[in-house]
């Protein structure tokens, strides 16, 4: 029987790895602080601050290549962020294995690396374990209905709201993070099931729909 599992995780490190993991926080944050103190602070395009610091900040930081870039790239998302909530560019502390985000924008500019890192991780332990692993476009996951497969009809919003959802179509109220969960492995069993599925159909329901009305107008 063909299975899908979404799973959801925490990582156990040891002492040690905890030592190295926070050693490259603090050269992370301070290769940010490094880049931000030595460049316009207009400056808030990446590959510019990249062609003007990169070899100067990474001989500063002891960072790796990709870790450099990132530290760039997180400090130009901190520099657009300050810049559309008119405010200085906030200090960079190392606090978190993806520096804290501040906004849900800056999070989303700048913890891709994290998400690299731990596929990578998942990949290897699929492998490891002989294990199928499908990684599906996770876009509008969070404001579907796993019911119905509705999305809220008005532009900008949404049926979500922080952890609880509410369909304005069906009426299921649930968990949201449970939801996208749900939405996110019937995505999975579709790649697996190229002949049909409940969305294709729903899909076609709609299609057909706007057909009818159009031809009878
Ligand atoms: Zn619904």
């Amino acid at each position: 029987m063909f299975q899908v599992l979404t799973v959801s995780c925490k990582i156990e490190v040891s002492p040690q790895q905890v030592e190295k993991l926070d050693a490259v926080l603090r050269a992370f944050a301070s290769c940010c602080e490094y880049v931000n103190k030595n460049t316009d602070p207009k400056l808030t395009n990446q590959i510019a601050v990249q062609s003007l610091i990169y070899r100067e900040a990474r001989e500063y930081s002891g960072l790796s290549a990709q870790m450099t870039i990132h530290a760039i790239r997180r400090v130009c998302a901190n520099r657009k962020t300050a810049k559309q909530q008119n405010r200085p560019v906030k200090g960079f502390a190392p606090t978190s294995i993806n520096q804290q985000p501040r906004s849900k924008i800056e999070r989303r500019r700048s913890n891709s690396w994290t998400f690299y890192q731990f596929r990578q991780f998942m990949t290897y332990k699929a492998v490891k374990f002989g294990v199928n692993l499908v990684f599906v476009n996770p876009r509008y996951t969070s404001q579907t209905c796993y019911k119905c497969l509705h999305i809220h009809p008005v532009r900008g919003k949404s049926y979500r709201s922080g952890k609880r959802f509410s369909c304005g179509h069906c009426g299921w109220i649930g968990d949201a993070d449970e939801n996208g969960a749900k939405n996110i492995s019937v995505l999975g069993l579709l790649l697996d099931q190229p002949g049909g599925s409940g969305l294709a159909c729903s899909l076609e329901e709609h299609v057909l729909g706007l057909l009818k009305s159009h031809c009878s107008a």
